[in-house]
């Protein structure tokens, strides 16, 4: 049977490498993957305990609509429940928005090198991924973008903006003032809903940077995406969670499946949030680490982009691939982001500390070696 040429040419989305593939493959026992952008530190011990506890009802259908779940949120984020809805994963959620407000032939709007399963998500659904380009340093000039909106040729199609702040794979951030001025302008169109992607909102170290997530409610058409996959430690579990108006969060709920969430990922995830001193402990902890990444690889004269998420852009200034395969051979698995369009590039994410020293020390065994 024949597909439509968008998914004949689609192409699928590339994890990091998994640790028992690697260790399998290279014959090795020791593996750090520092290739997903993953809490190395693991859940609380709180979360353990109520995953056991739910372990017993695993015989039971999960709860349809995360009731407790997003009480718990509400009273944590401080957004009421009526505005939110629970997704397996962010990703679902983005892709959920994109079959529920494109139709085939529309566009989504994002910036170039910005988070890939908008691009992916929209093909699936035979709908276009224009971007806008990135400025030096892979900067995301919204000015640039409002001219996209203001006057370009697709104007009509376009009828999501997706905005990765910060971004992923770059750790590049948009200045509170700046998304303000843009949600003035576009915030209320009733054509149009801009969607913030906050994956890593609470890693943010600058301070002239704001969660949308504590004002989307300003405007008329602005949502916000969560995940609990990253500070919060669930990535197995996949939670995400979208913040949005009542009648978006209303055409979610009968779109996804009644069971998307399952009841170890809504019973971990209302451990997870309901122990906030751990994640503030992730979060201090990420910062000593993403401090010594950087100032290593700066020393090693590798190019790095300033992140403000836990991971971290460089440029390994030579092939990549060749550079991948010696790193997986010693046991280090990072992130080259070729699929990005960024040949030279490699990602890092923020592991516990003796796990970046050890990825710090083999990236400088090899680079000092000129085997490139
Ligand atoms: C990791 C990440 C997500 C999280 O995806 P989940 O499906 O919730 O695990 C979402 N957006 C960005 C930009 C990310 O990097």
């Amino acid at each position: 049977m024949k597909v439509s040429p968008e998914i004949e040419s689609l192409v699928p989305y590339v994890a990091g490498k998994p640790i028992a593939e690697t260790q399998k493959q290279y014959g090795l026992t020791e593996v750090v993957k520092l290739a997903s952008n993953e809490n190395p530190m693991g859940v609380s011990p709180k979360v353990r305990a109520a995953l056991q506890t739910a372990l017993l009802e695993i015989h039971r259908y999960p709860d349809a609509s995360c009731t407790e779940l997003l009480a718990v949120i509400e009273k944590t984020w401080k957004i009421p429940a009526k505005n939110l809805t629970i997704g397996n994963g962010s990703n679902e959620l983005i892709d959920l928005l994109i079959r529920i407000y494109c139709e085939p032939g529309d566009a989504i709007l994002s910036f170039q090198y910005s988070f890939v399963a908008y691009g992916i998500c929209a093909q699936a659904a035979r709908v276009k991924n224009l971007t806008v380009p990135v400025e030096k340093n892979f900067g995301m000039d919204l000015e640039k973008m409002a001219q996209v909106l203001r006057t370009g040729r697709a104007r009509d199609k376009i009828k999501l903006v997706f905005l990765a702040n910060p971004n992923n794979p770059t750790g590049v951030y948009i200045p509170w003032s700046e998304v303000k001025k843009f949600l003035n302008e576009f915030g209320n169109d009733p054509d149009l809903m801009i969607i913030f992607d906050e994956a890593y909102a609470e890693f943010v170290r600058a301070k002239d940077s704001a969660p949308v997530l504590n004002h989307f409610r300003e405007w008329k058409n602005v949502s916000v995406v969560r995940t609990l996959s990253k500070s919060y430690g669930l990535a197995g579990l996949r939670v995400g969670v979208l913040a949005a108006q009542e009648k978006v969060i209303d055409f979610v709920n009968r779109v996804r499946n009644p069971f998307n969430v399952n009841s170890l990922a809504q019973a971990g995830a209302i451990a997870a949030l309901q122990d906030q001193e751990y994640v503030e402990n992730v979060v201090s902890q990420t910062w000593l680490g993403m401090d010594y990444l950087a100032k290593e690889l700066e020393q090693m004269g590798l190019p790095v982009i300033t992140s403000n998420a836990n991971f971290i852009l460089f440029d390994s200034g030579r092939d990549v691939k060749k550079l991948n395969e010696q790193l997986l051979s010693k046991g280090i698995i990072l992130r080259p982001v070729l699929n990005y369009g960024l040949p030279g590039y490699l990602r890092i994410s923020c592991g516990l500390m003796e796990e970046n020293q050890r990825a710090i020390k083999v990236l400088k065994d090899i680079l000092s070696h000129g085997s490139n």
